[in-house]
């Protein structure tokens, strides 16, 4: 599922995520781990401020374990700590509660002094489309809650889930637009799924992760299309996976939509094993 965003509509989604934060404790926002910056929204920072934060890499199933890692190390600051997951086999989901206990430490430290019994901390999930909020939602409450592929804007009463004895979390998350001015980030989060493709040149999408495998996953890329040599040139080597795939029209022309089309999908169904599309 992927959301138009329009000015209206993201001032909504702002609104509803304030609105929401103001009951909670702790953010846990999701993002995903082979995209780890493209895949936040601009005003995350802004909207969050210094309320404590877990942010958990998700779809590390599909990430580059190496660079996973050098993400995990960049989202931890002195309000954020990072776990890595798999929320769809349900993978790394087990840590959460600590997590989310000792970033609310403080909080806790500060009910103490004032002689405040303590309650559940309240935490809510926020991230942008097809992260897998859901996904995480569900298998936090070990039902199904939250519909795979929930629009926003669309409102029903929010409800507390019991997590464990110590923490409850919002059965709506947080919707947030992704950024999609930059072009590189818009690439990313085609590829990814974030957004629809058709917002983005198919050709250009492929050729921006093609000249980014040549430079950072050659291996992969040369094991995938069965390529002794990864040719210096974007188009020739549109042409080597055209002639690998028989992707030919009349005149022994290479059809150059049909070869992104399958460069694209073979990305889509993890068919070059784990690979992270951006650096730390
Ligand atoms: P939401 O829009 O943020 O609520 O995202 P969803 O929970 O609907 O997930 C979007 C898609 O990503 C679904 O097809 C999920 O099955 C898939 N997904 C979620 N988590 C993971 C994961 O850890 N690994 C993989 N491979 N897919 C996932």
């Amino acid at each position: 599922m992927a959301i138009q965003w329009y000015p209206g509509h993201m001032a909504k989604a702002r609104r509803q995520v304030q609105e929401k934060l103001s009951q909670i404790d702790v953010v846990i926002e999701i993002v995903d781990a082979r995209t780890p910056l493209s895949s936040r929204n601009p005003m995350i920072e802004e909207l969050v401020e210094q309320k404590p934060r877990l942010v958990l890499l998700n779809k590390a199933d599909l990430a580059d374990t190496e660079m996973t890692k050098r993400w995990l190390e960049y989202f931890e600051t002195e309000f954020s700590k990072s776990l890595v997951i798999d929320a769809q086999r349900g993978k790394g989901m087990n840590k959460i509660p600590e997590a989310v206990r000792s970033l609310a430490a403080p909080l806790l430290e500060k009910w103490k002094r004032k002689g405040i019994n303590p309650r559940a901390l309240r935490t809510l999930i926020l991230g942008i489309p097809n992260v897998g909020k859901s996904t995480v939602i569900n298998k936090l409450a070990g039902k199904k809650i939250a519909n795979i592929g929930d629009k926003p804007g669309v409102t029903k009463k929010q409800q507390w889930i019991k997590v464990g004895g110590e923490m409850e979390l919002l059965d709506t998350p947080g919707i947030l637009w992704p950024k999609f001015e930059d072009e590189e980030v818009g690439y990313r989060l085609a590829l990814t799924g974030a957004i629809k493709e058709e917002i983005f040149d198919f050709q250009d999408t492929v050729v921006f992760f093609l000249k980014f495998m040549k430079v950072h996953y050659p291996q992969l890329l040369k094991q995938r299309y069965d390529l002794e040599e990864l040719p210096e040139d974007v188009v020739d080597l549109f042409d080597a996976v055209g002639k690998r795939r028989g992707c030919l029209v009349a005149g022994g022309l290479i059809d150059y939509d049909r070869v992104a089309e399958i460069i694209f999908r073979d990305f889509r169904h993890g068919k070059f094993g784990p690979v992270t599309l951006e650096t730390p």
